[in-house]
């Protein structure tokens, strides 16, 4: 099965369940002061939980573009280490507002995961949440029950509050979750221990891919809960980790949503990919990865900048380059030429990159141009530096300096030092970064994630650039 058909599958299941299919919000938020990305499902949805506003329908479900690179859920780090966390990823999702709750919702899940993509029953457990005395919320025993139906009870886990009770801030809709995860190890190595199946072990094969939110609690300014009149459900899966499972691949990356991407690269820049550890192999994924972002980030209206989020932008395409400069020895600009092969690749899910195929191309490569000469020009800051050095060491300051102003990562520090006989002062470049870091935290607090009421006035959405002669595009807004 593609990862088209498995996409289209679950909206079809969804849709056969009575919910109306919306399209994906754009990555880029502009009307909520809390948050600069969409990064999961529910965010678009977000005045339908407060009641500010009704739904249009009561069940709902959709594929959505969300972006997990900054404020509270920040995974940029993982990309490309691991092999199922992305920057950019899809989330499909199924709603209820006031409708169904958890009997159905876990029915449906069931159905879909075991019935229409048939997998296998004894490589799935799920987790529900144990209650918390302190608070005084009790244990999902609803959840647990319904789950009792479908599945053995050694395979349903007690969870914590960390992990099964989802809020989004300090006040406002919260209530525990369920979630359901895969052992895609081999069959030899899911051993059982002390006559159990080894169910919740830590490991890279073993992936969280649905999460079920049921939404019973309003908590108040004075930290209690109430039950909410209305109960919702939330859930999200994320495609990228569905397909995997689907298409039996130990990697995100083997998925056709990535394959094509990463065969292309392997032409532009004349090394194979080998699906390793290995820093070349990283690099390729978290091209792969990387360039999906910042395409459809600068589609849905956000453009690289020296701050906010086009900053946020700035930095995930900067980390590509470093990793392309670093580990595949390219010296020119190699993102921008990916561009058309996602634009086709997504145009019938996400046409707004073929649309605008051209701009993000010319965007991505100015960017990519000058951040490279800037790194040339650090080669010949650190040369310089070398040359003129008394002892074998690159103090802190030097190596800071290297970062902050040429983008040089201390491992690429290291690296060039190391080929040259330096050192470097790690522990001097630390004390740097932490006071620069002191500095500019304000900056990189902005998601908050509260339940902020959003704007009330017609929001502006954002529908395209506006060509125009100069270089200098405008952003095209349109009120709904
Ligand atoms: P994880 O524990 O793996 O970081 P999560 O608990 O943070 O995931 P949720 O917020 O529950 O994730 O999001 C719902 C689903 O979205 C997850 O079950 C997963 O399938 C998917 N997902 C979450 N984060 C990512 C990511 N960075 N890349 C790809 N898929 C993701
Ligand atoms: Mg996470
Ligand atoms: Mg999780
Ligand atoms: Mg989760």
């Amino acid at each position: 099965m593609t990862a088209s058909e498995i996409r289209q599958q679950f909206l079809d299941f969804f849709a056969s369940k009575g919910h109306q299919i919306v399209p994906s919000a754009p990555i880029v938020i502009k009307n909520d002061p809390t948050l600069m990305f969409t990064n999961a499902g529910m965010n678009q949805f977000k005045d339908y939980f407060l009641g500010n506003r009704v739904p249009p329908h009561k069940r709902v479900a959709d594929t959505q573009k969300c972006l997990r690179v900054s404020g509270k859920q920040n995974d940029l780090e993982e990309v490309g280490i691991d092999t199922y966390h992305h920057t950019m990823f899809e989330m499909l999702g199924n709603w209820s507002f006031g409708d169904y709750f958890k009997k159905e919702a876990i029915a449906m899940s069931w159905e879909l995961l075991t019935e229409v993509y048939k997998l296998s029953k004894d490589r799935l457990y799920v987790t529900v949440f144990e209650g918390d005395s302190k608070e005084n919320i009790p244990k999902d025993d609803e959840a647990y029950n319904f789950w009792k139906e479908h599945i053995a009870e050694d395979r349903i886990l007690l969870g914590n509050k960390k992990d099964n009770f989802w809020e989004m801030g300090d006040t406002g809709p919260c209530g525990p979750c369920s979630e359901i995860h895969v052992d895609c190890r081999p069959d030899s190595e899911r051993k059982l221990v002390d006559g159990k199946t080894l169910v919740n072990a830590d490991h890279p094969q073993v992936i969280e891919i649905w999460n079920n939110v049921f939404m019973q609690f309003n908590r108040q300014k004075d930290g209690s809960l109430v039950t909410l009149p209305a109960k919702h459900v939330d859930t999200g899966m994320g495609l990228e980790r569905l397909v995997r499972v689907l298409q039996g691949k130990t990697s995100n990356y083997d998925t056709d949503l990535f394959t094509n991407t990463i065969h292309f690269t392997e032409t532009l820049v004349g090394k194979k990919y080998t699906f390793s550890d290995d820093k070349k192999d990283v690099a390729f994924r978290v091209i792969a990865d990387h360039v999906r972002a910042i395409s459809f980030t600068i589609a849905d209206g956000q453009l690289p900048a020296s701050n906010g989020a086009g900053y946020v932008i700035r930095r995930i395409l900067r980390r590509a380059v470093r990793y392309y400069f670093s580990f595949l020895d390219v010296r020119k600009p190699l993102l921008h030429e990916i561009v058309p092969v996602l634009a086709a690749q997504f145009s019938n899910v996400f046409p707004e990159l073929e649309a605008q195929v051209d701009f993000v191309k010319k965007v991505i490569f100015e960017e990519e141009n000058n951040f490279l000469r800037t790194l040339e020009s650090g080669i010949r800051r650190i040369e310089d530096f070398m040359q003129h050095a008394t002892s074998k060491v690159i103090d802190g300051a030097t190596a800071f300096e290297l970062n902050d102003t040429y983008g040089f990562p201390l491992d690429l520090t290291n690296l060039i030092a190391a080929e040259n006989g330096f050192t470097v002062d790690e522990k001097g470049f630390e004390v740097a970064m932490q006071q620069q870091k002191d500095r500019s935290r304000a900056a990189t607090e902005l998601d908050t994630g509260d339940w902020v009421v959003l704007d009330e006035t017609p929001n502006s959405i954002f529908v395209g650039y506006e060509q125009l002669e100069s270089t200098t595009k405008l952003l095209k807004y349109r009120t709904v």
